[in-house]
């Protein structure tokens, strides 16, 4: 006899370790879909100008509080952005006065916005020491940005020639391997969470949990499924499955949901980015469903990232029910810009009550 499948789950307030909010118009209408269901965010620092200083990071703060329905309560926990020349004085004053929660690595153009990030991690050494001293997390953007290497190779690259010498020379940093979507990722942390604990962990993306790099071009181009690190094989797909139902650990949720306008998606040279956040819940819940995995969905939603930034799990849960497939309506800014979202036409068999 199979056992009763569930039709609702409750679980405390889930955290999003790492959301893309923009800003002005764009912020405003993407603010409200992450509110709604999650306690925290992570907010990522690649506006352009980048946020380098503990000024720019409460002004930044205060619009996306300013973006946040009525009765909601969600808190927007900011990160710094680290350039070649970054300020280690600023940044240790702003985390120890609350306004930074973390400091954000990009190597140099790896990604959207990102071409004022790190050129030569050397640059950085002297910043890293002191967040290590002061117990600040480094969240890292972790692919090689040599043009040299194939796309679907360069987060192993990073791990070889980057990430391992750096938790060797970093013992004490504490460090996010952000949206990770490989074995050797998974393997990484796992290996290192064993050695040290508390000071590694890593993101997974729902998006990164439902497809993989074949989707990309399933019937043909799918610029809504491009992002970077871009999706990889099958098998990493699995990998990412089985690390985010595994329970208490170094691995929660990150959704990296990062909205851009439909042209700008559906070009000669289209953006790199998942708007997943009108989905996000419903759709790992979805993953954990399909998975048999219901029991662990508050480990990696709602628990292992508090743990890690030494936080209280949210006090408020969250219940989502099964209910019938719908699809999943764009979302148009103040300036007409229109953004499609993960699932949009496929849509999600699980709903927040
Ligand atoms: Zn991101």
């Amino acid at each position: 006899m199979t056992p009763p499948a569930f039709t609702q789950v409750t679980i405390p307030r889930p955290d999003d370790w790492h959301v893309h909010f923009r800003d002005g118009a764009m912020l405003e209408a993407v603010v409200p879909f992450t509110a709604r269901q999650f306690g925290r965010a992570i907010v990522m620092p690649n506006l352009t100008p980048p946020i380098t200083t503990v000024e720019e990071a409460l002004s930044y703060k205060a619009r996306i509080q300013a973006a946040v329905p009525d009765g909601v309560s969600f808190d927007p926990l900011m990160t710094c952005y680290l350039t070649d020349t970054a300020n280690a004085d600023e940044i240790s004053t702003g985390f120890k006065d609350g306004v930074f929660t973390a400091a954000k690595m990009y190597p140099a153009n790896a990604t959207t916005n990102s071409a004022a990030g790190v050129t030569d991690i050397a640059n950085v050494h002297g910043v890293f020491e002191r967040m290590q001293r002061d117990g600040m997390p480094l969240l890292i953007h972790g692919e090689s940005t040599d043009q040299a290497v194939d796309v679907f190779d360069r987060e192993a690259v990073f791990i070889d020639q980057v990430l391992s010498n750096l938790v060797q020379d970093f013992p004490d940093l504490k460090i996010v391997f952000e949206h990770v979507t490989t074995q050797e990722a998974v393997q990484f942390v796992r290996d290192r969470h064993a050695v040290r604990p508390g000071f590694i962990a890593a993101t997974i993306t729902v998006h990164h949990l439902m497809i993989n790099r074949s989707d990309l071009f399933r019937g043909g181009m799918r610029p809504h499924l491009y992002c970077l690190p871009i999706a990889k094989r099958e098998k990493h797909r699995l990998a990412l499955c089985e690390a985010a139902i595994s329970g208490p650990g170094p691995f929660f949720l990150g959704t990296d949901t990062a909205p851009h306008a439909r042209p700008a998606k559906e070009s000669a040279c289209g953006c790199a980015g998942v708007f997943s956040a009108p989905v996000a819940m419903e759709a790992y819940t979805q993953v954990f469903d399909e998975e048999g995995a219901l029991d662990q969905l508050a480990a990696f939603a709602s628990e292992n990232g508090p743990a890690f930034y030494d936080m209280d799990v949210n006090a408020e849960t969250l219940t989502l029910e099964k209910t019938a497939v719908s699809t999943v309506p764009s979302v148009t800014s103040s300036e007409g810009d229109e953004v499609q979202p993960f699932l949009a036409d496929e849509g999600t068999s699980w709903r927040c009550v």
